[in-house]
């Protein structure tokens, strides 16, 4: 087994960021990655947020931060999946779907899964019209009608994506407004194209060889309607991927999310969480990247200066 200062598991924003930090560090760092590296920011259609970038699109950011971080001597693994871990010794152990990798510290930065409506149909037509990321699967519905379903700035983004490129945008969500930034909001009002059902909740997909009808129900009223589309984007938040950390000991609360003290420490010493699948209360590309640099100069000190242990 090949012992590393430093293993981060996950190369989204947080894990990136803290990648480039470790190996400047001086520490023999590896990133362990499920899929390819860029996480859900490469999902993003567009992005208008990150500082220094007035305008991009996340693929293009995930991209620049994955190769910026492989410059700086970061082994990466890719699709390779953690199945588990031993946290009890001094020395952190990562089980893979390959491997078993020592390390002083851990990096715990998997970030979340899209969460599901649970209606039903849903499980049914997932890649036969259901989907939950915009930037992948949209444009195989050009021309066409979709509805997007949620009410927070995923949501929103998405439904501002697809307008580009689809006929009609209907949009659910079980509210009176939109909990999303106002300049997403004002764009959406703008959108010809755009309609929104407010206080509805979708029921049902419904299809054949792939979607056809959503069931959507009115709070307000009682009533049900099928609405006629070809593709549903479920963009309703996120999970924490904390279950194998969660197995091994690490503490979280309720709903999964690791719960990180100011710097991104977890319960188990030398063990760090950063990103979406922590309990920091913003979600924010800027923020994900500040939690990895945290947690990658905690165990940086984890790992050369003994005092850090105590
Ligand atoms: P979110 O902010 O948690 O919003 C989820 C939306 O889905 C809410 O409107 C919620 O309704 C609705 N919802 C939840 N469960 C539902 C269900 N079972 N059925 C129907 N609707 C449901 O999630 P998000 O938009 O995916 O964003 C996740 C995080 O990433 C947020 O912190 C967000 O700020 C951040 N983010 C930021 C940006 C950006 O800054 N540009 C872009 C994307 C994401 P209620 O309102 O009733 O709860």
């Amino acid at each position: 087994m090949e012992p590393w200062d430093l293993v981060i598991i996950g190369a989204g924003a947080a894990g990136l960021a803290a990648g480039i930090y470790g190996a400047r560090s001086g520490l023999k760092t590896l990133i362990i990655e499920e899929k390819m590296a860029g996480g859900t920011t490469a999902d993003a259609p567009v992005v208008e947020n990150y500082p220094g970038f007035s305008q991009t699109s996340g693929s293009e950011l995930a991209e620049k931060m994955a190769l910026h971080c492989k410059k700086t001597g970061v082994i990466f693994h890719e699709l390779e999946t953690v199945i588990a871990l031993d946290l009890k010794g001094e020395k952190k152990i990562v089980k893979t779907s390959r491997a078993e990798y020592e390390a002083t510290a851990l990096i715990l930065a998997p970030g979340a899964h899209y969460r599901e409506m649970g209606v039903k149909g849903e499980k049914e037509f997932r890649g036969r019209g259901v989907s939950y990321c915009g930037v992948c699967d949209g444009p195989f519905f050009r021309g066409k009608k979709v509805l997007v379903v949620g009410g927070g700035n995923s949501a929103c983004i998405t439904t501002l994506y697809l307008s580009g490129l689809v006929a009609e945008v209907a949009v659910v969500h079980r509210r009176e407004a939109f909990r999303a930034e106002d300049a997403l909001v004002k764009d959406i009002d703008s959108k010809g194209n755009v309609k929104v059902y407010w206080n509805t909740e979708v029921k049902e997909i419904k299809g054949e060889k792939s979607v056809k009808t959503a069931v959507l129900y009115y709070m307000k009223t009682g009533e049900t309607k099928e609405l006629p589309v070809d593709g549903v984007f479920i963009q309703i938040g996120e999970s924490p991927n904390s279950q194998f950390a969660e197995e091994s000991g690490v503490e979280v609360e309720e709903g999964g999310s690791i719960k990180i003290d100011i710097n991104q420490r977890t319960n188990i010493p030398g063990v760090y969480a950063a990103g979406d699948v922590t309990n920091h209360p913003v979600r924010q590309i800027g923020t994900a990247v500040g939690q990895g640099i945290t947690a990658a100069l905690q165990a940086y000190g984890y790992v050369r200066r003994p005092y850090y242990r105590k």
